[in-house]
């Protein structure tokens, strides 16, 4: 983008760099396995991407919004499993300790989570309050200087695998009465459950978090109690920006794939690319890539210098994210078709892509309720039921 600083463009170089070298020869293979692989973390952690969003003081790196945006997408370009398992680790539970933390928990959480020694997660979704978040059920009572916590958090990324959890609970009997726990991994009464099977981002782990009368310290409560509800929505316009890139990663791979194989691919005596028909369908790509590109830098470049509001940066978060997301499913199915048989099968990456990219029109906010938000805006009172 022509707005990217030096440092952006250093940072791209080196993710890009550090993505092709490590990530890309295993990513195939990470989504047969359904596995993980903790030692590409560490590993992000010596490049400084695991705090990326958090102060040079607290031990981060002190970039953007931007920033963020931009490892997450050329991380995806090579593997999207391991890019939303970045989002949830950088910018759902380290970014979020980064800006809302207390001093002490800032010294005990953020070294190991940006070394890379400690992998970290959010849980919000429950199993019965996914898109109606603050219809979450999970209770923490309050009891001397602990908190008791008790219910399920559900398809939470990292869980199977993470140590330290950002999660949230009710600590009143309002819909708003969130407030927000640290927890870790070893904790009496917390276990992390079933890892779900998934159709794409099968190198990310999902599972479930789950409390039965786990105790946590007091400390360990992030700001005030019932009080979370700001601090959980501004980090979701985050999230929602900075996933646009996760979108923008695979759409941009699925574009390369295809575009070399219409230039190498002959059918009737011709390359597949003389064919108008594939012409249209790369070039409705790249516009729509190019497009979706500017409008997710420009929401992140514009979160970045605060210049909106907070109500109107959610509206164009859920903008970004999803055109964006639809975009990367459909230039990832046109892919599968530019390469007919081919593109069907796993000698290929372009299935994978389009199984990966489905999930960015779910989580963080599904299309719908996308559409909802982005509604509301546009007609006040008329779009409230
Ligand atoms: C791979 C993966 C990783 C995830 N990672 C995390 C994580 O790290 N932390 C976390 O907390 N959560 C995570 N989630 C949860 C994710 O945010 C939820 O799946 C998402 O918010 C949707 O909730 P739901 O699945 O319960 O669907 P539901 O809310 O049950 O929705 C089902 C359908 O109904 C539609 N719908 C719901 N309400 C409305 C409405 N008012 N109007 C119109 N349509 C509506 C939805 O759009 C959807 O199509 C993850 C999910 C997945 C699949």
């Amino acid at each position: 983008m022509w707005f990217f600083s030096d440092e952006h463009r250093m940072l791209q170089e080196t993710v890009r760099q550090f993505a092709r070298t490590e990530l890309e020869p295993r990513a195939a293979q990470l989504d047969e396995d359904e596995g993980f692989h903790h030692e590409p973390f560490k590993k992000m952690g010596e490049l400084g991407l695991l705090g990326i969003t958090v102060s040079e003081k607290d031990g981060g790196a002190g970039l953007d919004a931007v920033a963020a945006t931009i490892a997450m997408e050329e991380i995806a370009a090579v593997d999207a499993s391991t890019a939303l398992s970045y989002l949830a680790h950088s910018i759902l539970c380290v970014n979020q300790i980064g800006c809302n933390g207390s001093t002490e928990q800032k010294k005990h959480f953020l070294p190991k989570l940006i070394s890379g020694e400690w992998l970290g997660g959010m849980g919000m979704s429950e199993p019965g309050a996914g898109s109606d978040a603050l219809g979450m059920t999970t209770k923490a009572n309050k009891s001397g200087s602990d908190y008791v916590l008790n219910g399920t958090k559900t398809w939470i990324t990292n869980g199977p695998v993470g140590h330290a959890f950002y999660v949230y609970a009710k600590t009143g009997t309002g819909r708003k009465d969130v407030s927000t726990f640290l927890v870790e991994r070893g904790m009496k009464g917390f276990s992390t459950g079933k890892k779900f099977q998934k159709m794409g981002m099968r190198g990310s782990p999902t599972g479930e978090l789950i409390f039965e009368d786990c105790k946590v310290p007091e400390k360990n409560r992030v700001g005030t109690e019932n009080n979370s509800i700001k601090m959980m929505m501004r980090n979701l316009d985050l999230e929602r920006i900075t996933i646009s890139g996760i979108s923008l990663g695979i759409a941009r791979s699925a574009i390369a794939v295809s575009q070399l194989y219409a230039q190498e691919r002959k059918q009737f005596g011709k390359p597949i690319g003389s064919f108008q028909m594939i012409q249209e369908r790369l070039a409705e790509a790249s516009s729509q890539y190019e497009a979706c590109r500017a409008l997710v830098f420009q929401t992140a470049k514009m979160w970045d210098l605060g210049t909106i509001s907070a109500k109107d940066g959610s509206t164009e978060a859920a903008k970004a994210k999803l055109i964006t997301a639809q975009v990367a499913t459909r230039i990832a199915m046109d892919a599968i078709q530019i390469l007919g048989g081919y593109g069907y099968t796993r000698e290929f990456p372009v299935e994978r892509y389009l199984r990966d990219a489905k999930l960015m029109e779910i989580g963080a906010g599904t299309n719908e309720i996308l559409r909802i938000v982005i509604a509301k805006s546009m007609l006040g009172e008329v779009a409230k039921t």
